[in-house]
C-alpha cells in the first residue's frame, strides 16, 4: 500500500516535496561519510543551491519562491529523512530569510542586496549568537563580544560557539555588546581578514553542520551594517523556529520506516515469517505510529494557524514553543523504539540508525530548551485564570 501523507495538501505541495526527495535521497547516501569524517556537506549545498532550495522562502519581488512557513516545515522534514545535518543547517538560513520577510528587521536595501545574492549565487546567512562563556542566546545573557565605534563603522571582537553552516558562509549575523549604549546590537558580518573558524565542532550528533567556533578580531563593519538593536528587533512570534522540530521529526520518520522495512523482511529462521508478525514488534511500530502522527499532527497545525492568522502569531508562541518540544522529545522516542525493533543490529555502524539515535539528541539542545516551554506554558495558563 502506497504511503499518503494527508500533510501534503496540494499539488504545488506535492511538488515541493518530490523536489526535495530527490535532493533527500542523494543526501542519504552521503550521510554516514560525513558524519563519520565530521566533513561539512559542501556537496549538498551545491545540489540545494542548483535545485533552487536556498531561495525558497525569498521574496518573489526579489525573485524567490516566498513559500509559507508550512511549506517550510514540509520542505525541511523531507529534507531531513535524507540527512539531518545538512536539513538543521539549511534550516537555519532557509528560516532566517522567512523570518526577516515579515519582520523586515534589517534596512530594506540591505535585505534586497542579500536576497537577490542569494538567487543570483546561492548566497546563505546564519545568526552567531551562542558564545562559551554566555551559553544560550535564549536565556538573556550579555554577549561577550563586543563592539567599539570607529570612523565609519564599527570593529567588532570575540568568539561565537555552535556556529552551523560557518565553513559555507560568506556573511553572517553576530550578536555584539555596544557598551556606550549598554545595549546588544545584531551586525551583519562579510567573511574579511579578522574573521576565522576554529574546527571545534567534533561532537556525537549533527556532525555535518558545521557547528565551529568563529572568532572575529577587531573586524570592520560599516554604520549600515547594524541590523536593529536587540531592544529595537520586531517580533513575528518566531515561526521560522519550526524548522527545527521539523529537522527532527524528519529523522525520526526516517527511522520509522526502516524499521517498519525492517520487520517486514527479516525472517530468522526460528519464526515461519518476518519479525513484523510478532505481538511485541506490532506494539513497537504502533508505538512509533502514535508518537510520529502525535507531533506531526502538533507541528503542522501550528504552522497552518501561523500562515492564516498573522494577528494570532505572537499569541501562538507557547504552541509553537511546545510544537518543538514534543517534536524533538518524540523524535528521541520513536528512534529509541526502531532501534528496539531492528534489535542488535541497530547498533551496527553499517546501518543509519545508531546515526540517527546520535543526531536527534542534539535537538534537545536547540532552542527553546524544554525548561523554558515549560516556563512559557504556565505563565500563559496563570495569566488566563
Ligand atoms: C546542532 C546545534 C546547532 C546549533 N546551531 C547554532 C547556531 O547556528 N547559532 C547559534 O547561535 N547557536 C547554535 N546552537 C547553540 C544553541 O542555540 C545553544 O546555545 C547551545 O546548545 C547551548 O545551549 P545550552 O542550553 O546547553 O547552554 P547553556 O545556556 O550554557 O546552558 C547549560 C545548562 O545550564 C542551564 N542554564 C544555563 N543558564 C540558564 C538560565 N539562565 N536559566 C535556566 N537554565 C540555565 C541549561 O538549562 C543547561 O542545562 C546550536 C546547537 C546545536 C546543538
Amino acid at each position: 500500500m502506497k504511503n499518503i501523507d494527508y500533510f501534503v495538501r496540494n499539488e504545488k505541495e506535492a511538488a515541493l516535496v518530490a523536489m526535495v526527495e530527490r535532493l533527500a535521497e542523494v543526501f542519504a547516501g552521503r550521510a554516514a561519510k560525513h558524519d563519520l569524517e565530521g566533513s561539512f556537506p559542501f556537496d549538498n549545498i551545491a545540489g540545494l543551491k542548483e535545485a533552487g532550495y536556498l531561495k525558497l522562502t525569498v521574496p518573489k519581488k526579489y525573485g524567490g519562491d516566498e513559500i509559507s512557513l508550512y511549506e517550510m516545515v514540509l520542505a525541511q522534514e523531507r529534507l531531513a529523512r535524507g540527512d539531518g545535518s545538512t536539513a538543521l543547517a539549511v534550516g537555519w538560513h532557509i528560516g532566517l530569510v522567512h523570518h526577516y520577510r515579515y519582520t523586515r528587521d534589517w534596512p530594506e536595501e540591505l535585505f534586497e542586496r542579500f536576497c537577490r545574492d542569494v538567487v543570483a549565487e546561492g548566497a546563505m546567512i546564519n545568526h552567531f549568537s551562542s558564545e562559551p562563556k554566555t551559553g544560550s542566546p535564549t536565556r538573556g545573557g550579555r554577549p561577550e563580544t563586543v563592539v567599539e565605534e570607529t570612523e565609519g563603522g564599527w570593529l567588532i571582537t570575540g568568539r561565537k560557539s555552535f556556529s552551523t553552516l560557518s565553513p559555507a558562509l560568506d556573511q553572517f549575523i553576530v550578536s555584539a555588546y555596544m557598551a556606550d549604549e549598554d545595549e546588544v546590537g545584531l551586525f551583519f558580518v562579510r567573511k574579511q581578514d579578522g574573521v576565522s573558524i576554529e574546527e571545534t565542532w567534533n561532537t556525537i550528533g549533527m556532525r555535518a553542520t558545521g557547528s565551529h567556533d568563529v572568532l572575529l578580531d577587531h573586524v570592520f563593519v560599516p554604520s549600515d551594517a547594524l541590523l536593529r538593536k536587540k531592544s529595537e528587533t520586531k517580533s513575528d512570534g518566531d515561526g521560522w523556529l519550526l524548522h527545527i522540530p521539523a529537522c527532527y521529526l524528519g529523522i525520526a520518520y526516517a527511522a520509522r520506516d526502516f524499521a517498519v522495512n525492517y520487520a517486514q523482511n527479516y525472517r530468522p529462521n526460528s519464526l515461519p515469517g518476518p519479525i513484523a508478525e510478532l505481538p511485541h514488534i506490532e506494539s513497537q511500530i504502533g508505538i512509533m505510529e502514535e508518537k510520529l502522527i502525535t507531533a506531526r499532527t502538533l507541528l503542522y497545525s501550528v504552522a497552518d494557524r501561523w500562515d492564516k492568522h498573522p494577528d494570532q502569531r505572537i499569541a501562538l508562541q507557547p504552541e509553537r514553543a511546545l510544537a518543538k518540544k514534543v517534536a524533538t522529545n518524540t523524535a528521541l522516542e520513536i528512534v529509541d523504539a526502531a532501534m528496539r525493533i531492528v534489535g542488535g543490529a541497530s547498533l551496527s555502524r553499517s546501518l543509519p540508525l545508531e546515526r540517527w539515535y546520535r543526531d536527534v539528541r542534539a535537538g534537545l539542545h536547540n532552542p527553546p530548551m524544554d525548561d523554558s516551554v515549560l516556563k512559557l506554558l504556565a505563565k500563559r495558563a496563570l495569566l488566563e485564570s
